[in-house]
């Protein structure tokens, strides 16, 4: 059940309807089933409960219908308000950002995102304790339970989570000095990746299953089993590529997850071509892709300005103008003139397949075209870089080399891009 407040007078990114189907997203993204969902206009927030006590009674009434187990509260719940609201609904109560918490620890891909991810899970889990200790205290009458065993527990408590976040900080700092981080994971993929990323609701997941659907490998079910957002597709000129889909972006994200959001997103760094997914519909779509394009920036994957020169892109961008099927006649034809002067705009309809031929041909343009002739000479007997030659690169011919001392060496002429030319000489 998840139940998306609208408290007036607060303002939000996104509109109620929005939001929700932001929440319903965010949920299905981490396998909870959704048995209904719906918006509640809050007038005065209640202290203790958050709703008015005759919502609370609608919404467990909600869940008795529905048989709902869990209820996702699409706000920021006080430690009281999430506790008062368990015992009233009888039932396992979450907020935006304990929903959030679990996206990321899944999501959390390098040594960092998973040391940020726990860092701010134990800071979330710090101030439920301690104020439900205050809670605990009220309850009891306030007085002379100083030094109680109740206290005692909390205490012991707060100072276990205390020193684990001192050593985390710690842990974090050593990982940052390191900073081996992104080449060790570009090294370990052996073949190029291509990175989604974009606003949660932007049709990240439907183009993922547009662009793998059709040409599931044997492989795939090794990936399935490790990580069920990257797969291995072919494209136009790159048999074997890795498609990545990155934790979304989320509207009024709370500030104390935007380190291990940013952390968790580390990965992009390892692509060799990002593509950034937009909601073309949304009436949010230009402030989204200036977020991204921020948050891409200060991973020092995306250049300073719009176009090239000296601060454009380390990673080829591309901007997939999603949800085309959605657009307006007029809308439409304006926006494919633009589309058309931009080599790096492909607008697409992930939902009827529309614009994906040329979306998977301009991929397979970007992961190639670097691709270079050259000679290698390897030993005969070699069998394994031989074999590795014919299996990545464009081996065009193959010839002996004559010469003194030369005998039981073979030349080949083969077309490689430098990825591959990278893994070729670490052989
Ligand atoms: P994600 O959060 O970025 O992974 O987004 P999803 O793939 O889950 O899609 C969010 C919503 O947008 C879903 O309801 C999709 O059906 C819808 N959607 C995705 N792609 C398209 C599209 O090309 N056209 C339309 N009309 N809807 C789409
Ligand atoms: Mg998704």
């Amino acid at each position: 059940m998840i139940v998306c407040p609208d408290i007036r007078g607060t303002s939000y990114d996104l509109d109620a309807d929005s939001r929700l189907a932001e929440a319903e997203g965010l949920a299905l993204a981490i396998g909870i089933v959704i048995a209904e969902s719906f918006v509640l206009g809050v007038r005065d927030v209640k202290p203790n409960l958050l709703f008015g006590t005759g919502q609370v009674e609608n919404i467990r009434i909600a869940c008795e219908q529905a048989e709902a187990e869990l209820v996702i509260i699409d706000g920021a719940l006080t430690p009281i308000q999430q506790r008062n609201l368990e015992e009233k609904l009888g039932r396992k109560v979450i907020d935006r950002t304990g929903l959030i918490l679990e996206i990321f620890g899944e999501r959390a891909a390098t040594a960092e995102g998973r040391l940020q991810v726990e860092l701010a899970h134990l800071d979330y889990q710090q101030s439920r304790l301690v104020r439900s200790w205050t809670h605990l205290e009220r309850q009891r009458g306030g007085f002379g339970f100083l030094g109680g065993p109740g206290e005692t527990q909390i205490e012991a408590d707060r100072r276990m989570i205390r020193q684990r976040m001192g050593r985390l900080r710690r842990d974090l700092e050593q990982v940052r000095k390191t900073r081996g981080l992104h080449r060790d994971r570009r090294e370990r993929a052996p073949w190029p990746v291509v990175a989604l990323v974009g606003y949660t609701n932007a049709g990240k997941s439907t183009l993922f299953n547009r662009l793998t659907g059709s040409d599931v490998m044997a492989e795939d079910l090794l990936f399935a089993t490790l990580d069920p957002t990257m797969r291995a597709i072919a494209l136009p000129g790159a048999e074997k590529v890795i498609l990545s889909d990155t934790v979304g972006f989320i509207s009024d994200l709370p500030t104390q997850l935007v380190a291990a959001f940013r952390a968790t997103l580390e990965e992009v760094t390892a692509a060799d071509v990002i593509c950034h997914i937009r909601d073309i519909v949304s009436p949010n779509t230009a402030a989204q892709k200036a977020q991204v394009l921020q948050v891409l920036r200060e991973l020092g994957v995306a250049g300073e300005g719009e176009g090239e020169g000296e601060d454009a892109a380390t990673i080829p961008i591309l901007e997939i103008w999603n949800k085309w099927d959605a657009l307006g006649d007029d809308e439409r034809d304006e926006l494919a003139e633009v589309a058309e002067h931009s080599e790096d705009i492909v607008p697409v309809s992930a939902l009827t397949g529309h614009g994906i031929d040329a979306l998977r041909r301009r991929l397979g343009e970007l992961l190639t075209r670097e691709a270079t002739l050259q000679t290698v000479e390897i030993p005969i007997g070699d069998g394994r870089r031989i074999a590795w030659l014919y299996a990545h690169g464009d081996v065009i011919e193959e010839c002996d080399v004559e010469g003194e001392g030369a005998s039981g060496v073979r030349r080949f002429l083969v077309r490689l891009n430098p990825k591959e030319r990278g893994q070729f000489e670490s052989l």
